[in-house]
């Protein structure tokens, strides 16, 4: 089996529980849950098509990783949609490199392969996650762009391993305008509710992920609004 890459590259996570941590990401092609602030919107909208995604094996892809990053980077499977596809292959390959495999989705469809570390973001507006996904998650992030986003997206977690870790992420384009009511709410949420946490996507802050030549660095803001999908 061949995967669909957007874009693959070396920096650190930033944002949840490995914060801070080595991660060579792989973003695979293809969303059907078309968010309208999307911050990877190049990886669906019809508007943004990219020139080319390439299409790789899970070895050549373990390859890609063993050389572009020393051994201890874990390895972050995000999209797109990454639980689109068959992962089985793609975590054995990474495991055999001796590398940990975290996978960041939104639950749409079951989970195939032995992913070390599930990222669970509920799009509850979309497509909600399955049961079966929600019980294998490790954390879980709440993107909130407006104030009905938390609630919603609480909703959509029956079944969540009481050890799960639960974030509230304020959106991009409000978290780089300081939306206080967006922020307050997450502030108020996390107070009133204490096995809720405060996130913020300290990558952008820090541009990380730019520096990697193999990033794609275009701006694509959705439907020609500059202040999303960027
Ligand atoms: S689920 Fe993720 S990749 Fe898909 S449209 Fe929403 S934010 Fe973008």
């Amino acid at each position: 089996m061949k995967y669909p890459v957007y874009e693959r590259f070396y920096t650190w996570q930033g944002e949840g529980v490995h914060l801070g941590r080595a991660a060579y990401f792989i973003r695979l092609y293809g969303c059907p849950q078309k968010c309208f602030w999307c911050d990877s919107a190049g990886t669906w909208h019809p508007e943004y098509r990219p020139p080319q995604v390439g299409l790789y094996s899970a070895q050549e892809l373990a390859d890609f990783v063993v050389q572009e990053s020393p051994d201890g980077a874990v390895v972050v499977v995000t999209g797109g949609e990454p639980i689109l596809f068959d992962l089985t292959e793609l975590v054995e390959r990474l495991h055999a490199a001796g590398r940990r495999v975290h996978l960041e989705t939104s639950g749409i469809a079951p989970l195939k392969g032995g992913i070390d570390w599930v990222t669970l973001s509920p799009k509850p507006f979309g497509m909600p996650p399955l049961r079966e996904v929600v019980e294998l998650t490790d954390e879980v992030k709440i993107i909130v762009h407006d104030l009905s986003d938390i609630q919603a997206g609480l909703k959509v977690l029956e079944g969540l391993p009481d050890d799960a870790v639960i974030w509230l992420h304020p959106e991009w384009s409000k978290a780089r305008e300081k939306d206080m009511t967006v922020l307050n709410a997450i502030t108020q949420a996390v107070k009133e509710n204490p096995r809720l946490r405060a996130g913020y996507q300290m990558h952008k802050a820090y541009r990380a992920d730019d520096l990697d030549p193999h990033s794609d660095k275009r701006q694509i803001p959705l439907g020609g609004n500059p202040e999303l999908g960027v």
